[in-house]
């Protein structure tokens, strides 16, 4: 089993539980309710098996953190990394663990909870303590692990340069004739080799299918002449990766060069519009004006980028109407495209943080269009 850890210290933890209490109270809500999933890992460095048994943290404003946690599982949750100074409530088998809960809670409260908690729980937990309201933590709190300590960006960077040595071997390994399977396949392999625990996506699109920008791969056979959209990622250390770029097999027609070199300019546009205080929707703005001024606005069909962390999208979006202000230590990625159904589509990622005085890629291989053989 993959241990995602969270690179807290013991006060690091502390500090986070503190913050989102403080910012649930700010929210006009009672607490915060995590369950297994980025959520705990973030909270309290404790990443249990996500399953139908309730393991649940309540977080509340002045008052110490309560982990409600199947008996079984009490030993792994004391042993985890950030539970110190968590009052550990555990339950067993036969027992109602979402009446256990319901005690806990403020019973005419309002609580944040993680967006992966399963519908099971939430409605058991509804049941148990009826008068008690929920809201998506996405919804109520969207930054609350939006801005990265030093420890959490010393791992984003490990990730991102794991992913660049990827794209650096992938361009060797020859695409002409094989399947993209095979190319996502060497994708996964390399993503290990270079220190990842899991390689989570390997979006190959080659030709008509690079227009598709979720297309995954597929049996096709790769040929001369086929322009290539690689999008690739996964975890180290708990941390994500997620990078693309775009090449063609061969020479690239004059279409082809024209296409990728708007996306190229359109994602440093992106980069460039990186700065504390400008809010996320001028960074799509940025990068689309230069697809939209080329004239392929209607062929861009994403928004420009997503937060990034222990999960690979999450909050900030960099999307039209998302106002809310890039902070120093954000972390996101800028990824434009260009998608020409029949065709074949371009897309350029890299994930970026915001420093104090601008932006910093996280990803550092050419951004021109390389030719594969
Ligand atoms: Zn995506
Ligand atoms: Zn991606
Ligand atoms: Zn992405």
């Amino acid at each position: 089993m993959s241990r995602h850890r969270s690179p807290a210290t013991h006060a690091g933890f502390a500090t986070r539980v503190t913050r989102t209490g403080q910012a649930a109270r700010a929210a006009g809500l009672s607490g915060m309710l995590a369950t297994p999933g980025p959520d705990l890992t973030y909270l309290a460095g404790y990443t249990p098996h996500v399953n139908e048994r309730l393991t649940l943290l309540i977080v509340a404003p002045d008052r110490d953190p309560v982990l409600i946690v199947p008996r079984l599982e009490r030993g792994d949750a004391e042993r985890a990394e950030g539970t110190e100074g968590v009052t550990l409530v555990d339950w067993s088998d036969g027992d109602d663990p979402y009446r256990v809960a319901g005690g806990v809670l403020d019973p005419q409260g309002r609580y944040a909870i993680s967006d992966a908690a399963w519908a099971l729980h939430v409605l058991e937990l509804q049941r148990a303590a009826p008068a008690v309201g929920y809201v998506p933590a996405t919804t109520a709190l969207p930054m609350l692990r939006a801005v990265k300590d030093d420890a959490e960006l010393g791992r984003l960077a490990a990730a991102g340069a794991a992913a660049d040595a990827t794209y650096q071997q992938i361009l060797q390994v020859g695409f002409a004739g094989r399947r993209e399977t095979d190319i996502a396949a060497d994708l996964a392999r390399l993503l290990r080799e270079h220190g990842h625990a899991t390689a989570d996506f390997t979006i190959v699109g080659s030709g008509p299918n690079g227009a598709n920008p979720h297309h995954g791969a597929g049996d096709r056979i790769i040929a001369q002449g086929d322009v290539v959209v690689m999008d690739f990622g996964g975890t180290m250390d708990g941390y994500g990766s997620d990078t693309t770029r775009t090449v063609c097999v061969g020479e690239p027609s004059a279409h082809a060069k024209e296409v990728h070199e708007v996306v190229r300019r359109a994602q440093q546009a992106g980069f460039e519009a990186v700065h504390p205080g400008v809010a996320c929707q001028d960074v799509d703005r940025a990068a689309r004006r230069v697809i939209t001024e080329a004239g392929y606005g209607d062929h861009f069909i994403h928004r420009t980028g997503h937060g990034i962390g222990l999960t690979v999208h999450e909050p900030p979006y960099m999307v039209e109407g998302e106002m809310q202000p890039l902070l120093p230590g954000m972390c996101f990625s800028v990824e434009p495209g260009i998608y020409l159904q029949g065709d074949f589509g371009v897309r350029i990622e890299d994930i970026v943080t915001v420093t104090a005085d601008g932006g910093l890629r996280f990803n550092n291989t050419s951004r021109e269009l390389q030719t594969v053989s």
